[in-house]
């Protein structure tokens, strides 16, 4: 009997795949960070095991430039780009994933620092963008090539000049509508705070050109200076070594995430390499949170996979007596889901519950 391949309607198929995956608009940058840093890594990896290459550190960032002319938001790497043919299998195939395939090749060689492994989350673009075009020059070929989709009729890919090996990512934004204001993603303190908050600890420095106002002399006009500033603080306070750090620096951390107005009693740094590798940072609290007594409480610890935000507030880590607990938990070993907003199966959360 011959065998039949199914035929997929894709652009309906996108629509509701990118739809139905993700609840929050804002993971789209999350998503087109977490791939440049991939993109980085690889580099990284090459250099490690090829000789003639060296591993500049200064050299490879990831940089975000709003243009509200244009309505575009462009993510530009210096990673290890693409050639024609992975342009084609990586942004052609719906759930083809290149960092998948290439953690399970260099395994033998710490590539568990790799984030992507769906295909899917480039295109969650599509959620803020009408157009997407990706210009791209891969460390392994002299050509460079321009792809670009509106998500509905698929796709095309051209020949252009691009010296420089990388990756850039132009988002042409959706026009605004009643529900959704798509603008924001062009506002300077709106994409630091979504920086901030999902990829405040991916390993390479996130840049952006930002404006800022020097405050006027007495007659004069106040001075607006042009200044470059990276957005994320890469390094995690957890992966850090407890002699290096200070009460303060944790009565920092306390702060910095809100845990709440007070000072925290007690503070407790855990690190764990056993079945399941994880860090974690627990408090305990001065005050006990203002809507403890409430309804509206909800206990859990903040939830990262390898330095990317997963949960905000994930409540089977902590038990219910322990429900006025705040912090953190960092683990490399998540069964993520697609979304990477629920975990797959809760086997490795309750191996480090227990151990909390
Ligand atoms: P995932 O990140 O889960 O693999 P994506 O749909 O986000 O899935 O990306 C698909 C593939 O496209 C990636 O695995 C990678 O090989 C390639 N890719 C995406 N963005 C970049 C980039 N900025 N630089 C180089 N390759 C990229």
């Amino acid at each position: 009997m011959e065998k039949k391949q199914f035929k997929a309607e894709s652009k309906r198929l996108l629509e509701m795949m990118i739809n139905s995956i993700y609840t929050q608009k804002e993971i789209f940058l999350r998503e087109l960070i977490s791939n440049s840093s991939d993109a980085i890594d690889k580099i990284y990896y090459k250099a490690l095991t090829d000789e003639n290459m060296t591993f500049n550190q200064e050299d490879y960032y990831i940089e975000l430039q709003p243009n509200k002319e244009n309505r575009t938001l462009t993510i530009r790497d210096t990673g290890i780009g693409m050639t024609l043919e992975e342009l084609e299998n990586n942004l052609g195939t719906i759930a083809q994933s290149g960092s998948y395939a290439f953690k399970n090749e260099n395994e033998a060689k710490d590539g568990h620092n790799i984030i992507g492994q769906f295909g899917v989350g480039f295109y969650s673009a599509f959620m803020v963008a009408d157009v997407v075009t990706v210009t791209t020059k891969s460390l392994s070929s002299d050509m460079a090539y321009k792809w670009q989709s509106n998500g509905a009729d698929g796709y095309t890919i051209e020949e252009v000049e691009k010296q420089t090996v990388g990756t850039e990512i132009e988002l042409k934004l959706k026009e605004n509508s009643e529900d959704d204001n798509y603008d924001e993603y062009l506002e300077q303190y709106r994409l630091s705070a979504i920086i901030k908050k999902y990829s405040d600890f991916i390993r390479y420095p996130i840049k952006m050109e930002v404006l800022t106002t020097e405050p006027a002399e007495e007659g004069e006009e106040p001075v607006e200076m042009k200044e470059e500033k990276v957005l994320n603080s890469m390094v995690p306070i957890w992966r850090k070594n407890k002699s290096e750090l200070t009460d303060e620096d944790y009565e920092n951390f306390y702060n910095e995430k809100h845990f709440g107005f007070d000072k925290p009693l007690k503070h407790l740094h855990i690190s764990v390499d056993g079945a399941v590798r994880y860090q974690s940072i627990l408090y305990i609290p001065e005050n006990s949170p203002y809507d403890y007594y409430t309804k509206e409480f909800e206990k859990g610890l903040e939830l990262y996979s390898n330095g990317v935000l997963i949960m905000e507030k994930c409540g089977d880590l902590i038990p219910d007596y322990f429900s006025f607990v705040k912090g953190i938990v960092d683990s490399e070993d998540l069964s993520l889901n697609i979304s990477r907003e629920i975990l797959q199966h809760d086997r490795q959360l309750k191996v480090i519950a227990k151990n909390n």
